[in-house]
C-alpha cells in the first residue's frame, strides 16, 4: 500500500551518510515516523528541507514495523516567522512537542492536526501566551484529558461563589465538598469562566476574551499544574 498525506515535521536525526529519520503529525495517519534514503543526495524526489515548522506533503509505505519508508516529500507551508520570534517559536515548540508526549503513533486525530495547523497561524498576528492557553484548552478537550470546569466533580451541582481546583482529579469541586477532598486550590471565577468559554467556542472566538493579568497568570498556571501532573509534561519557559 502506498498512501499520501500531509503532516507537521516533529523531529528529524541524520541516519548514515546521507539519509534521515523523520516523525510527523500527519493528518489522516497521526504520528508517524519514517526513513527518506538519500535525503542528501540531490534528488527530485525530497523538495522540503524539513526544516523546524514546516508542513509538508508526504507519501509513504504504511506497514506493521515502527519505521515508514517515505519516498516523497514536499513543502506546504513553512511558518519562517517562528524562526525570527522566540517568545512565538516556544509556544509553537509546546503545540508540537505536547502533541508527541500525549499521542502515541498512529493515534489519528485530525481534529487535533486541524488545531496544530490553526494554532501555528494564529502566532504570526495574535498575542503569544493567548494562543498558548486556548490550544492548550483545546489540546486537551480532543486528547480525552478535558478538565471540568462547568460543574462540581463530586455533587454535579453548578458552582457557587467559592470554588476550588483539584489537579488530582481534574476538574472543580465546590465549598459543600471541598472538606472531603486533599489539594485543592482556590479558583477564581473569572478563571473558570474564562476556561469554560475557551472549551465551548471555537479558536477564534476564544482569542478575543481579554482576561485581566492576574486571571491570565492563573489560567496559566493551573494549566501547567494540570499538565505536569497527568501528562509530565512542562511549558516552564512559558509559565511566566
Ligand atoms: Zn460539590
Amino acid at each position: 500500500m502506498i498512501a499520501k498525506d500531509i503532516g507537521f515535521l516533529m523531529k528529524r536525526h541524520n541516519f548514515r551518510e546521507t539519509s534521515v529519520i523523520a516523525s510527523f503529525y500527519t493528518k489522516k495517519f497521526g504520528k508517524i515516523t519514517g526513513i527518506l534514503k538519500g535525503f542528501y543526495t540531490p534528488k527530485k524526489e525530497f523538495s522540503s528541507n524539513l526544516d523546524i515548522f514546516t508542513l509538508n506533503e508526504l507519501v509513504f509505505y504504511p506497514k506493521k514495523s515502527d519505521i515508514w519508508l517515505v519516498s516523497f516529500v514536499d513543502l506546504v507551508r513553512d511558518y519562517a516567522f517562528l524562526r525570527k520570534n522566540i517568545k512565538a517559536a516556544t509556544a509553537a515548540s509546546v503545540f508540537i512537542n505536547l502533541t508527541d508526549k500525549a499521542l502515541g503513533a498512529w493515534d489519528k486525530n485530525a481534529e487535533v492536526f486541524n488545531l496544530i495547523k490553526e494554532a501555528l497561524s494564529f502566532l504570526e498576528k495574535e498575542d503569544t501566551h493567548r494562543v498558548l492557553y486556548v490550544f492548550l484548552v483545546k489540546f486537551l478537550t480532543l486528547s480525552g484529558f478535558k478538565p471540568e470546569f462547568g460543574k462540581c466533580l463530586n455533587c454535579h451541582k453548578p458552582i457557587d461563589e467559592e470554588t476550588f481546583f483539584s489537579v488530582l482529579r481534574g476538574g472543580l469541586i465546590c465549598k459543600k465538598c471541598s472538606n472531603k477532598e486533599h489539594d485543592l486550590r482556590r479558583i477564581g471565577r473569572e478563571t473558570i469562566a474564562s476556561i469554560f468559554y475557551m472549551q465551548n467556542n471555537d479558536f477564534i472566538i476564544a482569542l478575543r476574551l481579554n482576561p485581566t493579568e492576574e486571571c491570565e497568570k492563573e489560567i496559566l498556571f493551573i494549566l501547567r499544574e494540570f499538565l505536569c501532573y497527568h501528562l509530565e509534561f512542562d511549558i516552564l519557559p512559558m509559565s511566566s
